[in-house]
């Protein structure tokens, strides 16, 4: 695994986000691999909430949601064209995600395959403090690889790197099977993720909230909830009425909203489980009603671990099933500024960028 097909020496085009609703391009050089990276060309770069929450709109992140200036893009999927020394799985014309983060490698976390919790400072995200897929190329450690296997797609890959990475960890959180009935409140790009993926598990019904009927719509069109209820005062007894009176035995807040929140964890069966997912924002709750005498397990989640990825592609491809259904909007590179507006309206379904 030499590096054999490099691109000639030259520049290449990148997107940065500098705040204000800002999209800018640059040109930089082409990055070449040096001892355990690969050049990747990238094929599809998707657009994330926390992009647009932490990054596009202002620079709000601290730590690990800090944005450094570099190109940005943490959803990256696209095929290997070089390859550095001392690389030994990947080479020159595999297809892969990016899981997007590099840990130090050597942590308990990171051990773990849990890169996302790595405290090093050698830690870095794609996109957020390393260069990430809104490129043609981006230059990846050869650990963060996960191989993207036929039938999948590029956009596929592009969406398993963050939404349905992040959605099958809480799923597989919350060991979700044929038992379970499962509400998802905030039915965006993860909350149709969480939907399709409870219904693979097993999930008998798949119950979605939001507050932007579009989104319901979507999230319905596209078979990723089989009930789809505005949420207003009246849903945690709508919720109560198509579970005879009962609740779902698992509920997923994909949010990030105080009132969906608490709505996911009204609406848990007793005895059920719910699951933290939507970032920001807080929680208020009457403690012994809601989750004392229900006898809910709460859990948060955050993004998956790399094992967690590869196991979920290979799942994908046993169950048929192609996260790019729930891409509502494709864009070209030189398309980003369009791209950011679209995914910023919140009423889209998954925006991609796509590079041929
Ligand atoms: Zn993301
Ligand atoms: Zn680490």
């Amino acid at each position: 695994m030499h590096a054999t097909t490099m691109p000639e020496p030259g520049s290449m085009r990148g997107v940065k986000l500098p705040g204000g609703r800002r999209v800018a391009f640059v040109d930089v050089p082409i990055p070449t691999p040096g001892v355990g990276e690969v050049l990747v060309r990238m094929k599809a770069s998707s657009i994330c909430g926390s992009d647009i929450r932490a990054i596009y709109r202002e620079h709000l992140g601290h730590g690990p949601e800090a944005y450094q200036d570099v190109i940005a893009g943490h959803e990256p999927a696209g095929q290997i064209v070089a390859a550095g020394p001392g690389c030994r799985r990947f080479g020159v014309g595999d297809r892969v995600i990016l899981y997007h983060i590099a840990g130090c490698g050597v942590c308990p976390d990171c051990r773990e395959g849990s890169m996302i919790s790595c405290t090093s400072p050698q830690r870095a995200a794609y996109g957020w403090q390393r260069d990430g897929g809104h490129a043609e190329y981006v230059l990846a450690a050869e650990t963060t690889c996960v191989p993207l296997p036929e039938p999948l797609t590029y956009v596929d890959g592009a969406l398993i790197a963050c939404g349905f990475g992040t959605a099958y960890e809480a799923l597989r959180k919350a060991n979700v099977s044929g038992r379970d009935r499962v509400l998802v409140t905030g039915v965006g790009p993860v909350g149709m993720a969480a939907g399709i993926l409870a219904k693979a598990m097993g999930a008998s019904t798949v119950i979605g909230t939001d507050v932007a009927p579009e989104r319901l719509s979507f999230a319905l069109a596209v078979g990723a909830i089989d009930e789809g209820l505005v949420a207003n005062k009246g849903t945690h007894e709508h919720i109560l009425q198509l579970t005879g009176g009962l609740g779902c035995e698992v509920a997923v807040d994909c949010s990030g909203n105080p009132a969906a929140r608490e709505l996911a964890l009204r609406a848990t069966r007793r005895f059920g489980r719910c699951v933290m997912v939507g970032e920001g924002s807080r929680l208020d709750i009457d403690v012994s009603q809601v989750l004392i005498h229900p006898q809910i397990t709460i859990m948060g989640s955050w993004v998956t671990t790399i094992g967690h990825m590869e196991e979920l592609t290979d799942l994908l491809v046993r169950w048929g099933i192609h996260p790019e259904r729930i891409v509502s909007h494709r864009f070209a590179l030189d398309e980003a500024g369009e791209a950011y507006r679209v995914a910023d309206e919140g009423k889209s379904g998954k925006v991609c960028i796509v590079m041929d």
